[in-house]
């Protein structure tokens, strides 16, 4: 079974746009998003178009502000200062990563924990560590909606999660705990052959690794469920073209041995924007006091 990612975000997407339009009749204001992107990276840029372009879709509202590459931290604090106090926006987004030279830990800290959207506050990471989330991280709040919609209850099984990123790893393997799994980390200091015989025992598997074809498909366990978080482009075969996208796992030799799995493109990567604008609507709803 693949794991379509694609298709259920779209669910979730379309359930946003009535919730919205009910939350704009109850309370007459639009969930509004604000968007910070220092510099020109070309990829955050389509990051920040595609949130942008959501928003938009949800009826939210969204609001934007590029600044150049040079801005200083003390500019960017200001802002986000400026931000928190705006009684208009709900939810602030900064894209990560930022231009060498800015410190993003004193900048994600310095947002308003309940206008934190990404959940990467350390008040929110806190709070989901002790089981009491206010907003979960959007890509792995995506893995366990996708997880959930697909009818895989994680109690009791044995998990693996590849990776411990404050972003992906380390929050999926706390969702993952509270959800009763018993769950492995394993990262790049964890020893080859302990790497390998902790994916060969997964029932579960999430891989964020940022490497193509890391996990090689034949360590994947007969009848697993394999979570591809990774995102990663191959160098274009042709020039002028662009490289195809490929996850962290060995897909095709994966996919004859797992009971399910998640493509890339179109798994877990479309999870992630449908949990932001899920986050900016809760973050709303903060605002309204429900
Ligand atoms: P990071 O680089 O922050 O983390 C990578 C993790 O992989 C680290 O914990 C690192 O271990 C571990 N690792 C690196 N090398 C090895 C190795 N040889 N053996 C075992 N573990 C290793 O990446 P992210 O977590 O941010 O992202 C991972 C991937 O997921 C990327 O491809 C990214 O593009 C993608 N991604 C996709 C998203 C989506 O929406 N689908 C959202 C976010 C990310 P250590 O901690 O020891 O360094």
């Amino acid at each position: 079974m693949i794991l379509d990612g694609k298709s259920l975000a779209g669910r979730i997407q379309a359930e946003l746009q009535v919730e919205s339009a009910q939350f704009l009749q109850s309370h007459k204001f639009r969930p509004c998003l604000a968007t910070v992107l220092v510099g020109e990276d070309p990829a955050s840029a389509v990051y920040i178009r595609s949130k942008g372009r959501a928003c938009e879709r949800l009826g939210f509202e969204s609001r934007h502000h590029p600044l150049p590459a040079s801005t200083s931290q003390q500019e960017l604090l200001e802002l986000v200062e400026e931000l928190n106090a705006d009684e208009g926006v709900h939810g602030i987004l900064v894209q990560m990563p930022l231009p060498d030279g800015l410190d993003s830990w004193q900048v994600l800290a310095a947002i308003d924990p309940h206008k934190d959207v990404d959940g990467f506050h350390p008040d929110n990471v806190g709070l989901l560590a002790l089981k009491r989330p206010r907003f979960i991280s959007c890509t792995p709040r995506g893995i366990m909606a996708l997880l959930d919609e697909s009818g895989v209850d994680p109690s009791g099984r044995r998990v693996t999660v590849v990776g411990r990123s404050a972003i992906v790893g380390l929050p999926v393997a706390l969702l993952l705990i509270h959800a009763n799994a018993t769950v492995r980390v394993v990262h790049s200091r964890t020893r080859r052959e302990d790497l390998q015989a902790a994916v060969e025992e997964a029932e579960i598997l999430v891989v964020a690794v940022g490497r193509p074809g890391f996990v090689p498909g034949g360590w994947v366990r007969e009848g697993a469920v394999v979570i591809d978080v990774g995102i990663n482009r191959l160098p274009p075969e042709e020039e002028g073209k662009r490289g195809r996208l490929v996850g962290d796992v060995e897909f095709e030799a994966a996919e004859q041995r797992a009971a399910a799995i998640t493509p890339v493109p179109g798994g877990v990567g479309p999870m992630t924007i449908s949990m932001l604008m899920r986050n900016t609507l809760d973050a709303a709803r903060l605002k309204a006091g429900i």
